[in-house]
């Protein structure tokens, strides 16, 4: 059963309309091949479709490069791109970035960067995590040293993802080390055409391509900073904030849902329903077994509890169920569950292992789900905090 099913008027069916129409011209096979074979999350033609719709933003008035839509018709977007699987990562990162650079950035660099941004031209990836820094984000070493108007950056940027097909990176930094670590920290929006630049990629088993980043005696000048200087564990949280669901509107629509990763178990669970209803040989369909229609059910009710599941806790929860259910499918139809796209007998086409896969991923990027625990015991109950402060 769906309990999200929504009951639109005609207008807003119309919007839907346009949006399917949409999805069919732009989402094409070729972007999900060309997704498969590089795991990019990035599609330009399809961004700048997006883009030239004011869907990008698509919350945004129309004369800030957005669409003006209302909250029914950004879900009803956005339910369309992810059920559709359209590679949408860099549209994610920008936008987490985007207030924060609205309000600490230099309003020159701002006012283009959001115009650009909006219109699809300019996509910002995120550089917090490095090789020794990730959960532990106060500990980054990548140093900025200033010096007169310029900053001169060298270190080393881990897992920042959609870097090859960014103009930008959000990167927090060091600059200073005397001071206690998450005082000495300064943002700024690193333009990644700059010399010193280096990215590499990293292949994740989820199949999803990310990268490392080193940057070598890279010249910036003072106007790219995002905030004042020392003051990026601020900046930063306010954009970690926007990732992690928190002071996120609540709306009839989404539950306030910021990664939802249950519209991913609710794909594979499709997958999963047209095999089991599928007869074998022997004449008898899956279905017709207890054990695979509970395995099913339990499935669905973790689509509906996560989908029901308000932010903050919905990255928890929804990362929690894709990674148990998703690993309970695959294991349904037996070794063919196992096969890969494009391989014969491949059941689902595949997803069963692909999403099996890719769930993995969700519990760990964006903060993962065992730190994410801690964020809501401290800060949501209360609790004391699980680390010492340092
Ligand atoms: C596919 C992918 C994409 C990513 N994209 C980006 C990106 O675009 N930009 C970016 O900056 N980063 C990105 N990341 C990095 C991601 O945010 C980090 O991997 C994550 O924050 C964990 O950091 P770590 O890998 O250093 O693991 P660690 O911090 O070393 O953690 C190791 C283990 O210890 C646990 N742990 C650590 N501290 C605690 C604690 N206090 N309490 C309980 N358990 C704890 C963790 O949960 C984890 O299980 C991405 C990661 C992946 C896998």
């Amino acid at each position: 059963m769906n309990f999200a099913e929504l009951r639109l008027d005609p207008n807003e069916q119309a919007f839907r309309d346009s949006v399917e129409a949409f999805v069919r011209e732009f989402v094409t096979e070729a972007v999900h091949e060309r997704e498969r074979r590089t795991g990019s999350g990035f599609d330009e033609g399809l961004h700048l479709a997006l883009g030239a719709r004011g869907w990008v933003v698509p919350d945004w008035p129309v004369e800030r490069g957005g669409a003006g839509l209302d909250r029914l018709r950004v879900h009803v977007l956005e339910n369309e791109l992810v059920a559709n699987r359209a590679p949408g990562i860099l549209r994610a990162t920008t936008r987490l970035t985007l207030p924060t650079i609205a309000r600490f950035g230099d309003p020159e660099l701002a006012s283009g960067v959001l115009r650009e941004a909006a219109a699809g031209t300019v996509r910002v990836c995120l550089g917090y995590t490095e090789p020794d820094a990730g959960s532990d984000l106060a500990g980054v070493r990548t140093r900025a040293v200033r010096d007169g108007d310029m900053w001169q950056i060298d270190g080393q940027k881990m897992f920042t993802t959609g870097a090859q097909h960014s103009q930008y990176c959000f990167m927090l930094t060091r600059t200073d080390s005397d001071l206690p670590r998450h005082k000495g920290l300064t943002v700024f929006l690193v333009p990644l055409d700059l010399p010193g630049i280096e990215i590499a990629p990293v292949e994740t088993l989820g199949g999803e391509r990310t990268n490392f980043v080193y940057l070598d005696g890279v010249s910036l000048p003072d106007r790219f900073r995002i905030g004042d200087v020392n003051a990026g564990w601020k900046v930063v949280n306010g954009a970690l904030d926007a990732e992690h669901g928190i002071g996120q509107e609540q709306t009839p629509f989404n539950g306030g849902r910021a990664l939802g990763f249950e519209r991913y178990l609710a794909i594979a669970l499709q997958g999963a329903e047209s095999w089991a209803k599928t007869t074998t040989e022997d004449g008898r369909a899956p279905i017709q077994s207890a054990t695979v229609r509970e395995r099913l059910a339990a499935a669905a009710y973790g689509v509906e509890l996560a989908a029901a599941t308000p932010a903050p806790l919905n990255r928890t929860v929804s990362a929690d169920r894709l990674v148990r259910h998703a690993a309970d499918l695959v294991m349904l139809p037996g070794l063919e569950g196992l096969l890969t796209h494009g391989s014969e007998g491949a059941v689902a086409d595949g997803d069963l292992e692909y999403f099996h896969r890719f769930a993995q991923g969700t519990a760990i990027y964006g903060g993962t789900t065992e730190v994410f625990r801690n964020i809501v015991a401290e800060r949501f109950l209360g609790l004391p905090r699980s680390t010492p402060k340092r």
